[in-house]
Order: structure tokens, then sequence, then C-alpha cells
């Protein structure tokens, strides 16, 4: 291959490296913000499924207060039954007795209720706990290793500016300036290689005397469709 070529073909692996680097460097950011939504996300579903947990056992409490003092009024009630006097007030101490009794039945029932729904959603809640936690440290993790990760990113991309630099200085100018030219118009890609008589950037067919060329000779060709810049890989 023309020594040229070669160093164009170098330049431009470096030029892809470079730029595959710089994107992973400016991608840290939002790779950090999603691990930070995730993390977010699922533990404010936790606290979600938590303080509900919590709402049911102060609601158990409550009822539980509330049957303590139906409980007490019962008592009291009973107690005053022994003292009425009449037929009339008997009847109505004794409705107001049942009223009572009817009360805590229905109070005890939600407690009943409520300790059944505490009693599926704990052990699963638990395991959500678990989950949680491991989950988080991972993620934690994820954040610390990618923002670690920018450093030696940096550095890489310092070294592989400095090899870029020397390669360019091996490349004559005006090679450069159309392979920049071309570079620019075709997404980074100036220089492509010639394979099995096609184009090996855009696919198209090499006519059979330039392919020839490309072969025997250290003439520099341009792919006819693309512009780009061939060159062919001598089979070892
Ligand atoms: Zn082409």
């Amino acid at each position: 291959m023309n020594p040229v070529l070669r160093n164009l073909v170098a330049l431009q692996d470096l030029e892809l490296r470079i730029a595959s680097l710089q994107k992973q460097i400016s991608d840290i950011p939002s790779k950090v913000q999603a691990f930070e939504n995730e993390l977010q996300h699922l533990s404010s579903e936790f606290q979600t499924r938590s303080a509900h947990m919590k709402d049911l056992a102060n609601r158990r409490r409550m009822l539980e207060g509330q049957v303590d003092t139906t409980k007490a009024k019962l008592s009291k009630l009973r107690d005053q039954l022994m003292a009425v006097k009449t037929n009339k007030e008997y009847t109505a101490m004794l409705h107001e007795i049942q009223m009572a009794e009817e009360q805590i039945r229905g109070e005890e029932d939600k407690i009943l209720e409520i300790m059944e729904e505490m009693e599926a959603k704990e052990n699963s809640l638990k395991g959500a706990e678990q989950e949680l936690n491991k989950k988080s440290s991972e993620l934690q993790e994820s954040i610390k290793k990618t923002n670690e990760s920018a450093p030696q990113l940096e550095s890489e991309l310092v070294k592989l500016r400095e090899e870029k630099g020397l390669k360019e200085s091996h490349v004559g100018k005006e090679l450069l300036v159309r392979y920049r030219r071309i570079a620019e118009a075709r997404k980074g890609i100036a220089i492509a290689e010639a394979k099995d008589e096609l184009c090996s950037a855009c696919h198209v067919r090499i006519r059979p005397q330039m392919y020839a060329d490309l072969i025997r000779t250290e003439a520099i060709q341009a792919c006819d469709s693309c512009s780009r810049i061939l060159y062919y890989r001598e089979s070892l």
C-alpha cells in the first residue's frame, strides 16, 4: 500500500476512536442521570408501598381504640341496665346495648380485614426491601464507576490526539485538505477499503480498470460514487 495512504488510514482510525471516546465522555452525565433516575424511581416506589403499610397499621390502631371505647360504653350500659325502673327504659337500653355490640363486631371485622391485608403484604414488602437494597448498591456502584471512568477516558483522549497530530504531519498538506473535505461531507469516513471490487463504504462497484490500478499501482484513486479515497489492503 502507498505509505501515504497507510498514514491516512491510520489517521482515520485515530479520528474515529477519538470521536467515539468523546462521545463516551459526553455521555457520562446523562448515563449517571439515568442511573440516578432509576434509583429515585425504585426508592419512591418502595416508599409508597411502605407508607401504605404504615397507613394500615395506623387504621388498625385507630379501630382498636374505637373498640376499646365502645366496649367501655357497653359495660357501662350493662351496669345501667340493672338500675332501670321502667319497661320502656329497659327496651331502649337493650337497643343501645345491641347497637354497641354491632358496632364492636363491625370494627373487629375491619381489624381482621386489615390484619389479613398486612400479613399478605408483609412478606412481599420485605422482599421488595431486600431487592431495593441490592439494586441501590448496584446502581450506586454503576454511578461511581461511570464517574470514575472520566479521567481515564480523558487521558486516553489526550494520547490519541497526540498520535493524531503526529500522523497528520506524515500526510501531505494537499491530501490532508482533501481528506478533511470528504470526511466532513461523509460522516468522518473519508478513506474506504476497496474490497471484492466494491467500495466498502458505499458498496458501489469499482470500475475494473480502477480496481486493477488500485492493486497494482500506488496511485491515489477515489470512488466514483462517494468520492472517498480508496485503498487496497494487500493480503498477507
Ligand atoms: Zn464509495
